[in-house]
């Protein structure tokens, strides 16, 4: 967990980060994150009013309530909320955001798309989600689910997420997913069997991308049907909501820019040909901080409706 005081401008002032444990559970949890926020909001400036405190969350959760609705990496956090007992502790507002709906709502404010009204943001890393903006809002979805672009289907017959949805978005073109593509495509010679010490186990998406630059036609054909893959799903998202902004971050996004022209095209030969004289695709800039300053933006824009 990194808690920030964060002002009005996106400038981050005090900072801190703990560990999780959500093995200890969400009031465990609750607690010490309290304790963090206080040592964040004690680096204000004498005179700075403190508004509120936007918690961004891995979900899904409902956003009303900031209840957790069978969050798959926060195991016995079903059905809880941190929402009212850390108001209480801390003695202002608590609005608590989905992480990617968040980053969203961040570049919105803080990055490149300051004041756009329709904005996707898709991270793609370990697994792949998505964050959007429809109309000046956030979509949340009846549940709190929305945004789980990561499941669309994008290669039917091909590989499954961890969820076990076929030929989906995150099972053909996450970090993860490259690699084990790789693997199984995988030849004792290359470039990329130098940069796995010859061991297909030891293969990552970062090795993937440095073996495709060096000529290696195993890395090189993974990295191809990856960019058709996430071109298809972006595609599908271009389709679907029409954004301004079309932002992707995580870390897969490092080794993509280095395909950046042929990404743009994919995206576009599988969008709808009102599309055909480009998308608006961009690489976020915000990095690391990109939820901090989405919940930093969720306080402020929730704030102003007291
Ligand atoms: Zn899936």
């Amino acid at each position: 967990m990194r808690a920030a005081l964060v002002d009005s401008q996106g400038r981050i002032i005090g900072r801190g980060a703990i560990d999780t444990l959500p093995e200890s559970g969400i009031d465990n949890a609750r607690m010490r994150l309290a304790r963090l926020l206080e040592s964040a909001r004690a680096t204000a400036p004498d005179g700075a009013e403190v508004v509120g405190v936007g918690v961004s969350t891995a979900g899904p959760i409902r956003p009303a309530t900031g209840t957790y609705n069978h969050p798959p990496n926060l195991t016995g956090w079903h059905g809880k909320t941190m929402k009212p007992s850390l108001a209480e502790s801390l003695g202002i507002p608590v609005w608590i955001g989905h992480d990617a709906t968040l980053a969203a709502l961040a570049e919105t404010r803080f990055g490149d798309h300051i004041g756009a009204e329709n904005l996707i943001y898709v991270t793609i890393s370990t697994g792949v989600g998505g964050g959007i903006i429809a109309n000046g809002e956030m979509v949340t979805g009846a549940t709190g689910g929305a945004g789980e672009v990561g499941h669309i289907t994008v290669r039917p017959g091909a590989y499954s997420c961890n969820v076990g949805c076929d030929g989906c978005f995150e099972g053909n073109a996450s970090g993860p997913a490259i690699a084990r593509a790789a693997r199984d495509r995988f030849q004792n010679d290359g470039p990329l069997a130098v940069l796995a010490g010859g061991d297909p186990m030891n293969i990552t998406s970062q090795m993937v991308f440095d073996a495709a630059d060096e000529g290696d036609t195993v890395a090189q054909e993974v990295v191809d049907i990856t960019i058709e893959n996430i071109g298809i799903g972006l595609g599908g998202l271009m389709n679907t909501f029409d954004p301004e902004a079309l932002v992707i971050g995580g870390g897969v996004v490092q080794g993509l820019q280095r395909h950046w022209e042929r990404l743009n095209a994919s995206v576009v030969e599988h969008a709808l040909p009102r599309y055909e004289n480009g998308v608006p695709l961009t690489a976020t800039r915000l990095g690391d901080d990109v939820s901090l300053l989405g919940a930093a933006q969720l306080a402020f824009r929730e704030a102003r409706k007291l």
